[in-house]
């Protein structure tokens, strides 16, 4: 191969070329108005992106991280809860749990999905907790906290599995969150109310990130949580304004945290190309799909359940020399990624949680295998054929020597 371009992990740059004129008129628009904090970009955002979920009401806020939080403190945790999540997260999921007071507790991962299992989250509370005669909900043996929550985290743009994990949150009275921040326009068929469900419409709240890389990214930082239930949003809003809903009446303590206009206009016109964005990137899937699947056992590709309609926020394949295969590609000018390479329970900054290596079997083996592949609606089917074709040198020249043979000839 010749000396091709480099293909980065991920092309911010792109996107924006062709949507320069509009995003600035909306700083041009701010400034003019000065229109910066609050106003009718945001309040059109808000309804712009409640639509697009499929939701009664939607909240600006600063970030993921805070729309984590604040739908965790509205939907009803308090502080000393046990929330349920999963290790292989971004370790926002667990901050905005501990700033809501409570505390994690992890359930291992499904093998296929990479994301929450049910079946262990069921296996958690029916075999690792006991029922406070007092309140009838379940106390964790391990904490002896009461376990009032569960946040799937719809991870790399897959879908958890709702429907399971919505009727154990029932049985157990579960308060079910959605991290939903890699996966905006993800949908998932829910058996039980018979139909496709967005991303952020199933639980009693949900949070996205609009970080930069994420599917819909602002230009800087910004999050929101969406929910059908009213007092949930209207606690949202007060706690991201300084707890008040009239300006200096403040009816509780709350937070800076609000959705800066700006961002806001800017986040307005790239939802008006969602959708099309998504449709590309599960199109580049398709193509990694068709171009990976011939390595067999050798590569582990994404799974997508037939409930799940992912958005392939990232592209993770699975391989036993994961290193091996980074340095393989960053040869050949590739970028890689990982996500993520040590499980929260194994962090440094929850070792006071008490958890050992070994707890979570499913999430420390397929740790050290996955990496990312580029992806991004922009990404080229030329590129991602040299992505593959360094991906299948790689496998096979580490597989026995028939198939160097084959492929020599080949
Ligand atoms: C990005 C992300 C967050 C946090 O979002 P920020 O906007 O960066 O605060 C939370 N959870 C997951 C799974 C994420 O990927």
């Amino acid at each position: 191969m010749s000396t091709a371009d480099g293909i980065p992990f991920l092309d911010l740059v792109t996107p924006h070329v062709e949507l320069e004129p509009e995003l600035t008129s909306v700083f041009q628009q701010a400034l003019s108005t000065a229109a910066f904090i609050g106003g009718t970009a945001v309040d059109a955002f808000e309804r712009e992106f409640a639509a697009f979920c499929g939701t009664s009401f939607c909240v600006g806020v600063g970030s993921g991280t805070a729309a984590l939080h604040y739908a965790f403190v509205a939907a009803g945790i308090r502080p000393g809860d046990s929330v349920v999540t999963v290790p292989n997260t971004f370790i926002a999921t667990t901050e905005a749990i501990s700033q809501a007071g409570a505390f994690p507790e992890f359930v291992d991962i499904d093998e296929r999905t990479y994301n929450m299992d049910a079946a262990k989250l069921r296996q958690f509370l029916e075999d690792r907790c006991d029922t406070d005669p007092r309140t009838g909900r379940r106390v964790s043996r391990r904490t002896g906290r009461t376990v009032t929550a569960v946040v799937p985290v719809h991870l790399y743009g897959q879908m958890a599995d709702m429907d399971a994990i919505l009727e154990i949150a029932e049985e157990h009275n579960l308060i079910v969150v959605e991290d939903a921040c890699q996966a905006h326009g993800a949908q998932y068929f829910s058996a039980r109310q018979n139909g496709w469900k967005n991303a952020g419409a199933i639980g009693k709240a949900a949070a996205f990130s609009f970080y930069p890389g994420k599917n819909l990214g602002a230009c800087g930082e910004a999050g929101a949580i969406t929910t059908n239930d009213e007092e949930i949003a209207r606690q949202t809003k007060m706690a991201r304004d300084h707890g008040q809903a009239k300006k200096y009446y403040h009816d509780v303590e709350g937070d800076n945290g609000r959705l800066d206009a700006i961002q806001a206009g800017i986040l307005r016109i790239k939802l008006q190309r969602l959708a099309k964005w998504n449709r590309q990137r599960r199109e580049c899937a398709a193509r990694y799909e068709g171009l990976l699947a011939p390595l067999g056992e050798n590569v582990v590709l994404p799974c997508e359940p037939s409930w799940s309609r992912g958005v392939y926020h990232l592209y993770v394949i699975r391989h036993t020399d994961r290193e091996g295969l980074q340095n393989h590609l960053g040869a050949r000018n590739i970028s890689t990624a990982i996500h993520y390479p040590i499980p929260l329970h194994l962090q440094k900054a929850y070792r006071g949680l008490g958890y050992r290596e070994g707890d979570f079997p499913v999430t420390e083996r397929l740790a050290p295998q996955l990496v990312s592949l580029p992806m991004y609606p922009h990404l080229r089917p030329e590129q991602q054929r040299r992505v593959a074709q360094g991906v299948t040198d790689f496998v096979e020249s580490k597989r026995p020597s028939t198939a160097l043979t084959m492929s020599a000839g080949a």
